[in-house]
């Protein structure tokens, strides 16, 4: 069942996910690098209503001409944005995106120290393990901080190690806030302490996409690798292919697995297996080193007092489900 439709307003609207944003393919592709049409905004609003979908605004770094403001506000969304990259370390967004409903961090250098709607971190790996003891700030003066690595791909065994390692030091962090009575949220550790089941991307199953060519994507990344590779189109609906594909029960490997926040990027498991849905061991790897620092992380807060008495993360011993397959 469709919830969702995010809106790409423009071929530069920032990423907020793995996938590169506007990449040199669409620039060469006959200088496609321009913002929604109006009416093609307009119609795909239509859509989303008709069809009862909660819209996602995704915005470029430049300003929308003052019409499309209007047109963005005649309806019940949230916005996308990112956090203005001409300011280095701002204490708060710059003006333009004031009125985002969740930021996007594309660069270290303009990490907000604090901020009062969820921040998403688009990173490497390697300016992650240089640099996470950034977000301590952050983590206590943010309603939400959100982690997204940009080269999942790359991680390697040695990798794995130092991940580990990195999600300890932050779970003590994280440990130590809960301590003094807040209530930190960081995707990588405290989302499998809150959920009893899968919560993933959704992108395909409950997620669409609307680029700026008025055609349907399962999500941006799709578009801006191939835009070719659509779902549909405003003036004859929607036509997914294989649909059940997108779907938890259609994925063998997934529908097996306790690491309820990965985020089972559909475009990742294409990209690194060819599959749909079937994921990488990167992924998996990086999903369950999350889940089990979580499992660490809800021991130690337990060592204070009672904490979420009902959860239980159990012990397992692997870290990619795939090597489990003969035990299903
Ligand atoms: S960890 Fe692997 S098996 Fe589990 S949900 Fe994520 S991608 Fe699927």
């Amino acid at each position: 069942m469709w919830l969702y439709l995010v809106i790409l307003l423009d071929d530069a609207s920032t990423s907020y996910c793995h996938y590169r944003p506007h990449p040199q393919s669409l620039s060469q592709s006959g200088g496609r690098k321009s913002l929604m049409p109006i009416d093609t905004l307009k119609n795909g609003i239509r859509f989303g209503m008709k069809e009862n979908l909660m819209i996602q605004f995704v915005y470029p770094e430049r300003p929308l001409p003052e019409e499309y403001n209007e047109v963005v506000e005649s309806i019940d969304h949230s916005k996308i944005k990112l956090v203005n990259a001409t300011t280095p370390n701002p204490s708060f967004p710059k003006e333009g995106s004031k009125d985002a409903d969740v930021l996007v961090v594309n660069e270290w250098d303009t990490l907000p120290q604090k901020a009062e709607v969820p921040i998403v971190i688009r990173t490497s790996k390697d300016d992650f393990f240089a640099r996470y003891k950034e977000i301590f700030t952050l983590l206590a003066n943010a309603p939400r901080v959100n982690i997204s690595f940009t080269d999942v791909e790359a991680f390697t065994e040695a990798d794995f190690e130092t991940y580990k390692n990195v999600l300890a030091e932050i779970g003590k962090e994280v440990e130590r806030l809960f301590v003094k009575g807040k209530t930190p949220q960081l995707n990588l550790l405290t989302d499998r302490m809150m959920l009893t089941q899968m919560n993933n991307c959704g992108a395909g199953d409950t997620t669409i996409t609307l680029a700026p060519n008025g055609k349907f994507y399962v999500c941006p990344a799709f578009y801006y690798e191939d835009e070719k590779d659509c779902i549909g189109d405003l003036e004859h609906g929607l036509d997914v292919k294989n649909k059940q594909l997108y779907k938890l029960e259609y994925a063998p490997i997934c529908r097996h697995c306790d690491a309820y926040q990965c985020h089972r990027c559909i475009w990742l498991n294409r990209k690194l297996t060819l599959e749909v849905n079937t994921p990488s061991r990167e992924q998996c790897v990086i999903a369950h080193l999350e889940r089990n620092a979580s499992r660490e992380l809800l021991a130690n807060i337990r060592k204070h007092g009672t904490f979420m008495p009902d959860t239980e993360i159990k012990e397992i011993d692997y870290l990619d489900p795939f090597d489990k397959r003969e035990e299903w």
